[in-house]
């Protein structure tokens, strides 16, 4: 039962052998928008090739946490430190973070007047210096991975939101990123679209990508999550392994929280 916020113990060994092991940490954190305290002592350390998915109530500081990892959102207290770089005191390699970690949205945030594959690969020529006919090669595998390869002169208004979304993971990839988090990735989603979405989330997680995934959906957190993180109110209430987290919740609000959504 690991019910504490420290990563389960098999992890902690891990640790002593070398901290490159760790992907991300975050200590004693705390953020307020002005005065509203919406992040609350968070403590979380997330180990390379993890999966972790973040549950909890509409407004419990979900998506302010992911987005403090990229600095999205900045934090007022305490550290994140993301690929051995801290976030407050490291501002001006803010840069090499962004590069290392991917992040994809509720509503996919895809430029509309491009094409897929201008969408996939503006960001390697013009954030990376890559040539094109490389970016474009290297565009079109990751469009081959997320499975819409014919997609990729169309418009994104053309294509379904799966489609769409499939589209916003592989703009993520072409950018080699060590992590990828995931906002609701499916939840702006028609019903039958949700599935090829976490179809190719699952298999990014089966190659060992570290994930941080926001979402309320259940079947993907106990087929690929090493853990279930809680969040109410601005605060990490529990963790577990999935089967643990589902079975044998511990806190009453996580047990509301599960009774509604499952
Ligand atoms: P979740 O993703 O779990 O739904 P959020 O992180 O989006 O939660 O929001 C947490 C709380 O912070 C909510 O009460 C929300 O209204 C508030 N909030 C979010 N973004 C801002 C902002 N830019 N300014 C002020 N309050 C915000
Ligand atoms: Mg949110």
């Amino acid at each position: 039962m690991t019910t504490t916020m420290e990563a389960p113990a098999a992890d902690r060994n891990k640790m002593t052998v070398s901290d490159t092991d760790v992907a991300i940490e975050i200590r004693d954190m705390n953020k307020w928008y002005g005065d509203f305290h919406v992040l609350r002592d968070i403590d979380l350390k997330v180990m390379r090739g993890e999966r972790i998915v973040i549950a909890g109530p509409s407004g419990s500081g979900k998506s302010t946490l992911i987005r403090c990892i990229n600095r999205l959102e900045e934090h007022q207290q305490g550290d994140i430190i993301v690929d051995g770089i801290e976030l407050t005191s490291d501002i001006k390699r803010i840069d090499e973070v962004r590069r290392e970690v991917g992040m994809v949205f509720q509503h996919f945030n895809l430029f509309p007047h491009l094409t897929v594959l201008q969408n996939l690969t503006l960001a390697p020529i013009w954030v990376r210096g890559t040539p094109k006919a490389e970016a474009e090669a290297s565009a079109m595998k990751y469009l081959e991975r997320v499975k819409i390869p014919e997609q990729a002169n169309k418009f994104p208004g053309q294509l379904s939101g799966g489609q769409q979304q499939r589209v916003a993971i592989a703009r993520s990839l072409c950018m080699n990123p060590k992590i990828m988090l995931f906002d609701e990735p499916t939840s702006a989603l028609d019903p039958e679209m949700i599935k090829e979405v976490l179809d190719v989330m699952v298999q990014l997680a089966q190659d060992g990508m570290t994930m941080i995934c926001v979402t309320h959906e259940m079947g993907f957190a106990r087929q690929v999550a090493n853990r279930v993180i809680f969040m109410d109110q601005g605060q990490i209430i529990e963790q577990n392994e999935p089967e643990a987290f589902f079975s044998n919740p511990q806190h009453e609000r996580t047990k509301l929280f599960l009774s509604q959504i499952l």
